[in-house]
């Protein structure tokens, strides 16, 4: 490799981890981006958002639907987050949303389901009287007649109605329906994080241990754990990748540029954690406000959720999910993180032990 390309792959490498480092802050920019355009009266009537369902993508769909439902939206679309919408809407409960998903086992979503659960309601009038919003889960695993049926719907759209599809195969679509969709990027395609850090993520909030103080401060120490893990890795990764450019291409990554990469990749991470621990007290909400049926991110939880609910009024459950938000923009901001998991936990009840605060 010549000195051209050698300066030419720095280029590149500077550009990645700049890019990188944006993408903390790409989901708040789309969603922003979104917000106004609906403040303004000019939202898509239908969009693709792509990513991890349960992940990034579902995040951004939440936001979309909390600036839908707001009764006080603020100049930019962003929600007040008091309203009674706000509140129903942070855990998904509006009476005017309408979700889809596939049916567990057979992983379709069937022609059946999508007119029972999205296609009639939808054409019904609003309870609220504001909008209505229809939600598609896995929106890749609808059918050629589920497809169908939601296309005549999205080519002739009630009135104050917005559709949000997620998906983390777009590509599998039926083209007429993505067609009719605005695509929004929720950052990749799937959760960054392996099967066995989500489970640390989760076990770290599962923990056992009366209410309190001391429960608190064990839970934003378990996290901070994690976080500690996800960064090693991020470190390993770049570390791997410097050796494999010197191997190879027999140059030197820049220490500063190697220093940006793994910064960069630790952070979006970091945020794929703190996502799946608003996820986390969510579905807590959920099962408080909609009983142990309620649809949950994490079932393998549920015996878990309820005896935490049952340990706190629904007040509690809305402010743990706040308090969850909170941390999640802190990060975003590049709050020091152990300041912005002390805040966050200080202003959560864990529900754990079975014991009210
Ligand atoms: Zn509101």
């Amino acid at each position: 490799m010549g000195q051209d390309d050698a300066v030419r792959q720095l280029a590149f490498l500077t550009a990645a981890s700049a890019a990188a480092s944006r993408k903390g802050g790409r989901l708040e920019t789309v969603l922003h981006r979104v917000r106004r355009a609906f403040a303004k009266g000019r939202a898509a009537c239908a969009y693709l958002a792509a990513g991890d369902v349960r992940g990034a993508a579902g995040a951004l769909a939440d936001g979309i639907l909390r600036t839908v439902f707001c009764a006080s939206p603020g100049p930019e679309g962003e929600p007040c987050g008091e309203c009674a919408s706000c509140r129903m809407q942070s855990i998904r409960l509006h009476p005017d949303l309408h979700i889809l998903s596939p049916e567990k086992k057979s992983r379709v979503i069937s022609v059946d389901a999508a007119r029972e659960k999205l296609v009639t309601p939808l054409s019904a009038s609003s309870f609220a009287g504001g909008w209505k919003a229809g939600l598609v889960e896995f929106a890749d695993c609808l059918n050629e007649s589920s497809s169908n049926a939601l296309l005549k719907t999205l080519e002739e759209p009630p009135p104050r109605t917005m559709f949000l599809l997620l998906s983390d195969r777009p590509e599998n679509l039926l083209a007429t329906i993505t067609s009719r969709c605005q695509r929004i990027d929720a950052g990749r395609a799937g959760s960054s994080l392996t099967d066995g850090e989500k489970e640390a993520v989760l076990s770290a909030l599962a923990a056992p241990g009366r209410d309190g103080v001391l429960a608190r401060a064990a839970a934003a120490a378990a996290m901070e754990a994690v976080f500690a893990q996800l960064e090693e890795r991020a470190a390993d990764e770049t570390a791997e990748e410097a050796k494999r450019l010197s191997g190879e291409g027999g140059i030197d990554m820049d220490k500063d540029a190697a220093a940006a990469l793994a910064s960069a990749r630790f952070r979006g991470y970091r945020r794929d954690a703190a996502i799946l621990a608003e996820a986390w007290f969510r579905d807590i909400a959920a099962v408080k406000c909609a009983g142990p049926d309620a649809p949950l991110a994490f079932p393998q939880y549920r015996d878990e959720y309820a005896r935490r609910a049952a340990a706190m009024d629904a007040a509690r459950c809305f402010a743990n999910v706040e308090a969850m938000e909170a941390l999640s923009e802190s990060l975003a901001r590049n709050v020091p993180q152990a300041a912005a998991l002390a805040a966050a936990f200080a202003n959560v009840a864990t529900g754990g032990g079975g014991r009210a605060e």
